[in-house]
C-alpha cells in the first residue's frame, strides 16, 4: 500500500499507520530482569533499570486497556522474564477478564512454570511461547550462563499438562553453539505434540560474548538440515507474529516455524508494537522511534483519554521497517530483555 493512501491514527477504533498497516497486537514487557543470562540476549553483568522507573502493574493494566479500546485484541506478556515480576498474576488476571481481548499470551523461559502454569491457565492465558535452545545439560548452562536444564524441561511439562491452546518452543540458533541440535529439538517437539520456531539472532545491544556475524546460522540452512530427516512443506498456519510456518508430513501435531529477520524480512505485514517495562512505546523492534507513555500516564493521572491520544498519535512515527545488519558497526543499544522479545 502506498505511504499516503490512508491517514494514520485511529480509524473507527483501529490503529492504522502511515503505510496502511493495522496494529492489533501489543507486546508488553513487564520487567527487564531475568533469572537467566542467555548469551545472545544480555551480558553476564547486566545493569537493570531501577525499579522506580518501571511502570507499576496498575499502569501496565491501563496501557493494556487503552490499547484494547483502540482495537488491539492480542497482548503478549514478555520481558525479561515476566514470571519473576512480583505479583505478576494480578496483571494476567485483570487483562484476562477483559472480553474484547481475544488472545492473552506469554513468552517465558519456563523456570517458574511449574509454580504458575495452572494459575496462568485459570487467568485466561491462551498460548505460551517457551525458550529452549538446547537439550544438553552442559550446553544449556553455557548458553544461559546460570540455568539448569531440568528446571526448564519440568516447566514445559507442567505447561503441557494444563492444556493451553498452543505451546510453542522458541530456539535461537547460533552456529557452533547449538546449530547441530535442530533435528533433536524438532524431535523433542514432535514427542510432545507442540510447535517449535527457530529464530535468527538479532543485533540488539552490544554483545562481547560472540561475533554475531560469525555465529549467524540462517533459517534456510536449518530448513536444509531438517529436510535430511523430514518431509517438510510450507504450511497455511498463521499467527499474529512474524513466524513462517512449515508442516511435517508425518507429524501433524507439530509445526516448525522460522523467524528470519535477516533472510526473510517480515516488516511489510507488521501489525504490532512493543511497550517496554519503563513504559516506552516502541514502534519497531529494530528502530528507536518511541513515545514515553510513562510520562503521559504520570502527568495526566486518571486521564485515560491522554493515554489513548498518545497511542493514536504514535501511528504517525511507526517506521516502515528495521534495517538489521549483522556486519554494521552501528547497533541498537537496547538488549532484547529491555526491548521485550
Ligand atoms: N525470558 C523470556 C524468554 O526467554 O522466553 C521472554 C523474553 S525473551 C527476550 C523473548 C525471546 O527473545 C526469547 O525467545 C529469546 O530467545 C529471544 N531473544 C533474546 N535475545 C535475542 C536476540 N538477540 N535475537 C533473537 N532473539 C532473541
Ligand atoms: Fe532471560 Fe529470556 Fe533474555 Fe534468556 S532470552 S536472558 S530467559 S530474557
Amino acid at each position: 500500500m502506498s505511504a499516503t493512501s490512508a491517514p494514520p491514527g485511529n480509524q473507527e477504533n483501529q490503529l492504522v499507520d502511515r503505510f496502511g498497516r493495522t496494529v492489533n497486537y501489543v507486546r508488553l514487557s513487564v520487567t527487564d530482569r531475568c533469572d537467566l543470562r542467555c548469551v545472545y540476549c544480555m551480558p553476564e553483568k547486566m545493569k537493570f533499570v531501577p525499579r522506580t522507573q518501571l511502570l507499576t502493574l496498575e499502569e501496565m493494566e491501563s496501557v493494556g486497556r487503552a490499547f484494547i479500546s483502540l482495537g488491539v485484541d492480542k497482548i503478549r506478556i514478555t520481558g525479561g522474564e515476566p514470571l519473576v515480576r512480583r505479583n505478576i498474576l494480578q496483571l494476567f488476571n485483570h487483562l484476562g477478564a477483559i472480553e474484547e481481548l481475544k488472545d492473552l499470551t506469554l513468552t517465558t523461559n519456563a523456570t517458574q512454570l511449574k509454580k504458575y502454569a495452572k494459575q496462568l491457565k485459570a487467568a485466561g492465558v491462551t498460548r505460551i511461547n517457551i525458550s529452549l535452545d538446547t537439550l544438553k545439560t552442559d550446553r544449556f548452562q553455557e548458553m544461559t550462563r546460570v540455568g539448569e536444564l531440568k528446571r526448564t524441561l519440568d516447566g514445559i511439562d507442567a505447561a503441557i499438562a494444563c492444556d493451553f491452546d498452543q505451546i510453542k518452543l522458541n530456539s535461537v540458533v547460533l552456529k557452533n553453539y547449538n546449530h547441530d541440535e535442530v533435528f533433536d529439538l524438532v524431535g523433542y517437539a514432535i514427542d510432545r505434540g507442540i510447535d517449535i520456531s527457530f529464530i535468527e539472532e538479532m543485533p540488539l545491544g552490544e554483545n562481547t560474548h560472540h561475533d554475531r556475524a560469525a555465529s549467524y546460522y540462517s533459517s534456510d540452512e536449518i530448513l536444509k538440515d531438517l529436510r535430511q530427516h523430514y518431509e517438510i512443506l510450507p504450511a497455511t498456519k498463521k499467527t499474529a507474529g512474524p513466524t513462517r510456518y512449515f508442516a511435517l508430513t508425518d507429524h501433524a501435531n507439530t509445526h516448525v516455524g522460522f523467524i528470519s529477520p535477516h533472510s526473510h524480512n517480515f516488516c511489510e505485514s507488521c501489525n504490532r508494537v512493543r511497550v517496554t517495562a519503563e513504559g516506552r512505546l516502541l514502534l519497531c523492534l529494530g528502530q528507536e522511534h518511541s513515545v514515553d507513555l510513562r510520562r503521559v500516564i504520570r502527568s495526566n493521572p486518571g486521564d485515560d483519554e491522554a493515554l489513548r491520544q498518545a497511542i493514536i498519535d504514535s501511528m504517525e512515527i511507526k517506521p516502515k521497517g528495521h534495517d538489521f545488519n549483522l556486519n554494521s558497526q552501528t547497533i541498537l543499544l537496547r538488549h532484547m530483555n529491555l526491548t521485550g522479545g
